[in-house]
């Protein structure tokens, strides 16, 4: 049976065997899927072993996305740019590097009903979550992406890596404070400020009912984010339990050449978190 993993660290809470053993029941692959935690000083010679143990692919999670990039023999556009990789392959002793986090976010977006052409999305949060949705946002040619972030030259390097030819000026950097009298379609919270039960510090003003809010974090109640943005009068607000399940359907569709339907297992995730 092809053997797949996840490594991490901390890996405990990962939901990716849960959903990769979904996925594969549903297209009726045979498919082995773990999570294994890495040691903070061994993630190169781990990922070397489950090669050589005939492993096909794995995710990365935190804190090892930058490291897994460094391994990789080859790398898709979208992780070069990302600077991290999330997904890996094992293909004749080569490994291939992919970030399927920003596919898996423009997915969960569209499955809401969420319009990405010509909208006006700001962006809050500059660290690697936050870079690997840029490409492919930008794909879906909104009209700009304002990044704010607490580190403002953070927000600035990644405009100045991104906006280059056809995007030319799409992108703006601004601290939170800055961030005022614009007019925004979609506010994504790319921050990790919920984790710490924190919200950035914009202005309500930002928000108003036909505003999307997004909060990349999800848990079992509404997130920090999401509640203020519904106190602030957001009517539609999304967690990032899609954007999971979305990056490995992408995982999963790179390794095994088939896409898997999202929507069961987001419902079952759903429920598993409401009995925690
Ligand atoms: P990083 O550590 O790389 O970046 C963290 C970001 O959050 C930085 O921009 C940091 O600002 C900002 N930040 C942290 N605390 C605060 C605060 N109190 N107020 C304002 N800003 C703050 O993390 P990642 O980019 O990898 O992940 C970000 C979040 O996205 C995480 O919560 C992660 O769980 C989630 N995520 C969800 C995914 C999904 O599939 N749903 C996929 C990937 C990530 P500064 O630069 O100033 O330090």
């Amino acid at each position: 049976m092809d053997q797949y993993r996840v490594f991490g660290n901390p890996i405990k809470q990962s939901r990716s065997p849960f959903i990769h053993q979904f996925f594969a029941k549903e297209t009726e692959q045979k498919i082995n899927y773990e999570s294994e935690l890495v040691a903070i000083d061994s993630f190169d010679e781990k990922i070397i072993k489950f090669m050589g143990e005939q492993g096909k692919g794995a995710n990365i999670t935190v804190p090892f996305k930058e490291q897994a990039l460094a391994l990789c023999d080859q790398l898709s556009e979208r992780a070069r740019l990302a600077g991290a990789v999330n997904t890996l392959s094992f293909i004749d002793g080569v490994i291939l590097g992919d970030n399927t986090d920003g596919l898996g976010l423009v997915q969960d977006l569209q499955r809401n009903n969420v319009h990405l052409k010509n909208s006006r999305i700001l962006l809050l949060g500059a660290g690697g979550a936050a870079k690997g949705v840029i490409l492919p946002l930008l794909d879906q040619h909104p009209q700009m992406i304002v990044i704010a972030n607490r580190t403002v030259s953070k927000a600035e390097s990644i405009c100045k890596q991104f906006n280059l030819h056809e995007n030319k000026s799409k992108l703006r950097a601004y601290g939170f404070d800055d961030v005022t009298d614009q007019n925004f379609d979609i506010i994504i919270n790319a921050t990790s400020a919920s984790l710490n039960g924190k919200i950035p510090p914009i202005s309500g003003q930002l928000v108003g009912a036909d505003v999307v809010c997004y909060d990349m974090v999800y848990g079992k109640e509404l997130t920090p984010f999401l509640k203020w943005a519904k106190n602030e009068g957001a009517d539609h607000i999304i967690d990032g339990l899609g954007m999971l399940v979305g990056q490995a359907a992408e995982s999963f569709a790179i390794w095994r050449g088939i896409k898997p339907e999202v929507e069961s297992v987001i419902t079952s995730l759903r429920k598993s978190l409401a009995a925690e």
